[in-house]
């Protein structure tokens, strides 16, 4: 079994950020809230080495023809008379460099430019996206991990399923609101996945993954903590981890993926 002192570190790595406007060659729903739009084109050299990635989305105006900004020391800088669109981050849910495709995954929310974006998509449209800057790796050795989030960090959480070995063991807790919205992973990994179910309260209102993690047994050993959702659930989980279980916050990532109330988080 490994200790803190032999757990290896975690490395990021930075890649070279271009702006890349990409063609929609497919749009299908994976559950019937989550879009998942695969883009192709340009996107050679395109790198993500991490689970939780993240590309930046950009939305015009429905109709407006893209506008490719320059990286500047400020990020994008659009030319004068094209307002900046507004920018959105995803995860990179599956890029597969041979067949030159970008898989990202769009929870259907409702309103929002990304979301309204998604709901609306269709192959022949256009996507700009930009990023990822870099990438955390945590490596595959911890005693054990646990995994949580809502819809939104499914994609990340998905991948993380997925790309961790034979051995790997995973304590996975998931919100969605429905059994309709579960997905399922194919894993080498000894996983042990949760879904809570809202069951048409709005997403960000429950205290689903704060109570179901509360519950878990988390087994012996380090282990490395993934939280990614809804902000104040987010920091519930986080405080819970630290407080009553004593996590060691070095091994412990909890993000808000999106603020309720709030547009624009980020
Ligand atoms: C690093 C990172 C990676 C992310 N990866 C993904 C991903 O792969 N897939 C994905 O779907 N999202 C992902 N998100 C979350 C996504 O960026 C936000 O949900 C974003 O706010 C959506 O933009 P919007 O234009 O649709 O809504 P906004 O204009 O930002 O918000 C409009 C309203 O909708 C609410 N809202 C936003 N998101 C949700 C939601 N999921 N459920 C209910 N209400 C919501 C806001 O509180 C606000 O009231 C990620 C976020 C981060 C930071």
């Amino acid at each position: 079994m490994s200790t803190l002192a032999d757990s290896p570190a975690i490395e990021r790595v930075r890649h070279d950020t271009r702006m890349r406007l990409l063609d929609v060659v497919r749009v299908a729903d994976v559950t019937p809230l989550m879009r998942r739009i695969t883009l192709s084109g340009d996107v050679e050299g395109f790198v993500t080495l991490g689970h939780a990635d993240h590309v930046k989305c950009f939305f015009g105006e429905p109709g407006a023809v893209p506008v490719i900004p320059v990286l500047g020391p400020n990020g994008a800088e659009f030319p004068q008379g094209h307002p900046r669109p507004q920018m959105r981050d995803y995860t990179p849910r599956a890029f597969d460099a041979a067949a030159n495709t970008l898989e990202i995954d769009f929870v259907l929310h409702g309103d929002g430019p990304a979301s309204s974006w998604a709901a609306q998509a269709a192959i022949g449209q256009t996507l700009l996206i930009g990023g990822p800057r870099g990438s955390l790796i945590v490596p595959s050795t911890f005693d054990w991990y646990l995994l949580a989030g809502d819809e939104t960090a499914l994609p990340a959480l998905g991948r993380r399923i997925e790309e961790l070995p034979a051995g790997a063991r995973i304590l996975a807790v998931i919100e969605v609101d429905n059994l309709a919205e579960e997905q399922r992973f194919t894993t080498r990994a000894d996983l042990s996945l949760t879904y809570v179910h809202r069951n048409g309260r709005p997403a960000g209102t429950t205290t689903l993954i704060l109570d179901a993690v509360q519950s878990l047994a988390l087994p012996p050993g380090t282990g490395y903590a993934f939280i990614a959702g809804e902000a104040t659930m987010s920091k519930a989980v986080r405080q819970h981890l630290l407080d009553q279980r004593g996590l060691n916050p070095d091994w412990l990532r909890a993000l808000g993926y999106w603020v309720l109330g709030e547009a624009d988080s980020h």
